[in-house]
């Protein structure tokens, strides 16, 4: 099969330009989603993978949520760069995890997060190469549902949420984990998509109109398994660039139902970066030289995973 590349500029301003590109593009995706359906039906099944690694699909939707407003795109202007949309938990009124000090002090999870989310932004733009956008900067509440949703309306090409664990009483429970989004929900979140795509398709920022709902249905899949392929590849990557340097909990490599996680054209993962509730990773978590190396871990795994990427 013949492998696509699809690398469009949406942003034309002549309106006739949109209106060919977009019958050809039409004809570029609906063809071999057209193949696939039919191979589908005669029971065929082809893995992803191998009919296109160069396969780039990007949905836009129709906007669930009002008054999004996006943040802004900081590092290099050259808009090629690739763009990472650090995610830091909870914020404002939602304060995360809750540890009480010995003396009485209390210690949020949102403001531990945040520092070592500012603190990877301001390496990987010292360090250069990529673009970053924060979902949060401040100490702000953020819809759950706003989050992964910045990182898709800004075309990101990763998002990390990075959040602190806890385990109860379990005093001694410890370590890092990385969650994906686990495959159940993310083929219930592609059918969602689908649904809405539906009524408002659109592929690289170009309305595609088809009433073949089969056709968007399969590109929505396509889309969801590339992602969540990718957003293994990430998990993989820090649990790699991480060892023996951060502790990781015995079983630090997760998928979860997690709405934050629920994009289905950019990979995700959730860094949960220890426990509030062990004294160790609390400790380590709230100087900022013991987040240096998680910083460090994390910068590693990203720009790792950006140039597999642009090789790919
Ligand atoms: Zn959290």
């Amino acid at each position: 099969l013949p492998q696509h590349y699809c690398a469009i500029d949406a942003q034309h301003s002549n309106r006739e330009a949109i209106m060919s590109v977009r019958t050809l593009l039409l004809l570029i995706f609906a063809a071999p989603a057209l193949l696939l359906g039919g191979a589908k039906a005669l029971g065929m099944a082809f893995p992803v993978p191998e009919w296109g690694r160069e396969y780039v699909l990007r949905f836009s939707f129709v906007q669930e949520v009002p008054d999004l407003e996006l943040p802004e795109i900081q590092g290099p202007r050259d808009t090629m760069r690739p763009l990472v949309v650090i995610d830091a938990g909870h914020g404002g009124r939602d304060p995360g995890k809750v540890q009480r000090r010995p003396g009485g002090t209390e210690v949020y999870e949102k403001d531990i997060v945040l520092a070592l989310s500012l603190e990877l932004r301001d390496a990987l733009l010292e360090n250069g190469g990529i673009r970053v956008a924060m979902t949060r900067e401040d100490d702000r509440i953020i819809p759950l549902a706003y989050r992964p949703e910045i990182a898709r309306l800004l075309e990101a090409d990763l998002f990390v949420s990075i959040h602190i664990d806890s385990a109860g009483d379990r005093s001694e429970v410890s370590g890092a984990t990385v969650y994906t989004l686990s495959n159940e929900a993310s083929s219930e979140a592609a059918a969602r998509f689908a649904e809405r795509e539906n009524a408002a398709d659109s592929l690289n920022g170009i309305t595609v109109e088809t009433n073949n709902s089969e056709v968007s249905d399969i590109l929505v899949e396509l889309s969801q398994e590339r992602t969540q392929e990718d957003a293994l590849k990430m998990a993989d990557l820090i649990l790699r660039e991480g060892r023996g340097q951060i502790n990781f909990h015995p079983f630090a490599k997760r998928s979860a139902e997690l709405a934050v996680l629920r994009a289905p054209d950019v990979p995700g993962v959730l860094f949960e970066s220890g426990f509030v509730t062990n004294d160790d990773d609390l400790e380590k978590l709230m100087s900022q030289e013991g987040r240096g190396d998680y910083v460090d871990v994390l910068e590693r795994a990203i720009r790792v995973y950006l140039a597999r990427r642009a090789e790919t």
